[in-house]
């Protein structure tokens, strides 16, 4: 990719594709969340960044968003995207609006907690492992009825949806079918517990058009929009 682009040119190219996507499955563009996955960048190419039009990031882990939150203007909105160890979940919940990656119960409780400590309403996705891959975070698919009914109990969260990590393939219509079944299991949860679950996080550089097709309401993007990141 060219990493010589401006960022806003990236970021335009970016939403055009959104767009185009969007418009395929006959959505809105506006219904769709563009989240700059900016693991591994310095904060001076996230404020870049920002002055480009980008306010929204998803960070992987506590230790660099410690860093990066205050030192970035205060609009911005941090979304956690990465696994989340319990001890890390009073940290979390003071740096993040949203945290995506809920896949069991004893860190749904700690958010409660901490949540409820910091006077603070924490929203919240589940995340689901919906290849069952041994290597990737995520509660099983028939795990997630029971996620979303103890989130509702819980009184300083709120659930609105599902997130996954979908498992790559170069050729999207291999990966269309997990996001299918992301997009299912929100209906049946939704059928069976009544509750309403609007977001969809799904999605990433090589496969966020497939992902809109498929309904996702946000996208995590990385690469396509910092370049590369260093191993
Ligand atoms: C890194 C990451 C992304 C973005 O990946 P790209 O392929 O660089 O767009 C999205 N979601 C999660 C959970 C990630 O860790």
């Amino acid at each position: 990719m060219n990493t010589t682009s401006s960022f806003s040119d990236r970021l335009a190219r970016v939403q055009e594709k959104i767009a185009t996507a969007a418009s395929r499955a006959g959505r809105k563009a506006e219904d769709i969340l563009l989240i700059g996955a900016s693991k591994k960048m310095l904060p001076q190419a996230m404020r870049e960044a920002v002055d480009g039009g980008l306010e929204i990031f998803g960070e992987n882990r506590v230790q660099e968003a410690r860093e990066k939150v205050p030192v970035l203007p205060a609009l911005c909105q941090w979304h956690f995207i990465g696994g989340l160890q319990t001890n890390k979940t009073k940290e979390a919940v003071q740096l993040f609006s949203w945290i995506h990656s809920v896949d069991r119960l004893e860190l749904l409780q700690e958010i409660e907690k901490r949540a409820a400590q910091a006077g603070k309403m924490m929203k919240i996705l589940i995340e689901i492992n919906v290849a069952g891959e041994a290597s990737k975070e995520g509660a099983r698919p028939d795990e997630a009825e029971a996620l979303v009914l103890a989130a509702n109990s819980c009184r300083s969260v709120e659930v609105h949806g599902l997130m996954t990590v979908a498992p790559f393939y170069e050729d999207l219509e291999e990966v269309r079918p997990y996001l299918e079944k992301l997009r299912q299991l929100r209906d049946e949860l939704e059928k069976n517990t009544g509750f309403h679950l609007p977001e969809l996080s799904m999605g990433m550089s090589h496969d966020f058009e497939t992902a809109i097709e498929e309904g996702a309401t946000m996208v995590r993007i990385g690469t396509l929009l910092f370049g590369e990141r260093k191993k």
